[in-house]
């Protein structure tokens, strides 16, 4: 395990904050990396060995210049919500958490400017109150993720259904980095060039401001549906999502016994055998909404609109039954719980759906999150898994990608392993004139740390850099 001279970088520091107690240190290395029990083998033991927490850009410049002289990794942390050890320091050094530059500089119509360690749920108060906005994305972890952590390891979320994902230009206006150079530069990246760093896990440049689009905020309904079974509620929510003049926020069919098994707070409107599609939809549109139903033949269980106080009571909304939040009520229940990431390809999502249903039963329990993708409604898939065996998972994987859906492998740590399978040429050239000493985030970009890895072959990817776990 390299030593790095931890006491020459607080000197040189000054009155930056920082925290070096062990405990604390560990706590702000890890992030909810434990929903895999892949990662958890792998990465339990991982620690940085200082948390420093600057206040501003100028700040960042200086720990950057820094820890780029004495040879110290930096990994960025917004909240740590992220689930594949994105914002995890693999390589120790320091975690910098940028929780204290949390305001909001800017709103005007359709748009506003924050510091990248705001909360998202609290940007959108501020926007409401400011003039009636909000944002068109949001990630389930809402209340607790930042917009930097956000922009730089999420991928879409509540709204997605109308505006796609992060990956989809327009939805990122405008990025601030710094570079971790002898002498760090600010950078501004706008258009094409927001990919280089949108979901880059901070590998090649720390955001200090982002620019996003707002749009008309709403006090959404929440509604749940009662159908009979997983393939009608998916059929329900693809012919919901396609319904052009019923504006919704988000459409998550999810498989009996799911609902009634692990969201122990709506289990009194569920029957076991009960499917589910956790809605939603814009007050406006709730009466067209109704005559959808009445023609798709779902039973609304619950409507928060119209719904008493008794009945409300301690509910959560049900964005937080959604996207990894079901994983994480499942994992509440079940230990032995993990989950997937699937793309089921327009036009047949719903074939795939059924193929994938079939193939594996109450083994992988469905869960789909509708989205716009490449302008076209389909569904992502965030199913639970009855975990027995690596290989077996290894399997389930497998027999997802012959049957035609994609893997994100939520399993990995890497870049290129929970996405594409293939280097971004784009991320890997900016990172070369923004890190050339490979300090940003270690062991997160498989083209930087080994060029010359063969994805085509299946194996795993093992940064060697990763702090063995006796040290
Ligand atoms: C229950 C649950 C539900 C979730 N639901 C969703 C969901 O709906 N959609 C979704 O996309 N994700 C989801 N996630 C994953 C995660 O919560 C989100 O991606 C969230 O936005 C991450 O924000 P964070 O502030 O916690 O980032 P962190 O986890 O702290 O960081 C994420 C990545 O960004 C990097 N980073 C952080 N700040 C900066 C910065 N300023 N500059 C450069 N790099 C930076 C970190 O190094 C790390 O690689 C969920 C996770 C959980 C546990």
């Amino acid at each position: 395990m390299t030593a790095y001279d931890i006491g020459a970088l607080k000197a040189a520091l000054g009155t930056i904050k920082v925290e070096d107690h062990p405990t604390l240190v560990k706590q702000k290395s890890r992030d909810f990396f434990w929903y895999s029990p892949q990662l958890k083998r792998e990465l339990d033991h991982v620690t940085g060995d200082l948390v420093v927490s600057p206040k501003s850009e100028a700040e960042i410049v200086e720990v950057l210049r820094a820890c780029y002289r004495l040879g110290i990794p930096v990994t960025p942390r917004g909240s740590g919500t992220g689930n594949y050890g994105q914002a995890m320091p693999l390589a120790g050094g320091v975690v910098l958490s940028l929780a204290e530059m949390n305001a909001v500089k800017e709103i005007a119509p359709g748009r506003l400017v924050a510091e990248p360690g705001a909360i998202l749920q609290k940007i959108d108060r501020q926007a409401k109150a400011h003039s009636g906005q909000e944002l068109r994305v949001f990630p389930s972890t809402y209340g607790t993720a930042t917009i930097g952590g956000f922009i730089a390891g999420g991928s879409g979320g509540v709204g997605s259904i109308n505006w796609g994902g992060l990956r989809d230009i327009g939805n990122v206006i405008r990025l601030r980095v710094v570079t971790m150079e002898a002498e760090p530069r600010v950078v501004d990246l706008a258009g094409w060039e927001l990919a280089r760093v949108t979901h880059a896990y901070g590998t090649n440049g720390i955001i200090t401001e982002v620019e996003v689009p707002l749009t008309a905020a709403y006090d959404w309904v929440d509604v749940v549906v009662g159908l009979d079974d997983f393939l009608a509620a998916a059929r329900y929510g693809d012919e919901l999502g396609n319904q052009d003049g019923i504006l919704t926020k988000l459409i998550t069919p999810i498989a009996a016994p799911v609902p009634y098994d692990y969201f122990l707070r709506y289990r009194k409107f569920f029957r076991r055998e009960q499917s589910a599609v956790l809605v939603m939809v814009a007050p406006h549109a709730m009466s067209a909404f109704e005559a959808f139903n009445q023609k798709a033949r779902g039973t609304i269980l619950y409507r928060s609109d119209t719904a008493d106080d008794a009945t409300k009571a301690g509910l959560p909304p049900v964005y937080e039954l959604a996207w990894n939040h079901t994983t994480l009520r499942a994992l509440r229940i079940d230990p032995t719980i993990t989950y997937l990431q699937v793309l089921y390809p327009f036009p047949d999502q719903l074939e795939k759906v059924k193929l994938v249903t079939e193939a594996f039963g109450d083994e992988v329990p469905g869960h789909l999150e509708y989205v716009r993708f490449d302008g076209k409604v389909t569904c992502f898939g965030l199913p639970l898994l009855r975990y027995t065996t690596q290989e077996r998972l290894d399997e389930i994987m497998r027999i997802h990608e012959d049957l035609g859906c994609p893997i994100f492998n939520p399993h990995r740590y890497t870049l290129e392993e929970g996405g594409m399978k293939q280097t971004d040429r784009a991320q890997l050239d900016f990172k070369r004139q923004t890190d050339p000493r490979g300090l940003l985030n270690p062991g997160k970009m498989v083209a930087w740390e080994n060029p010359d890895f063969d994805f085509s072959t299946g194996k795993t990817y093992l940064f060697r850099g990763l702090q063995p776990a006796d040290s």
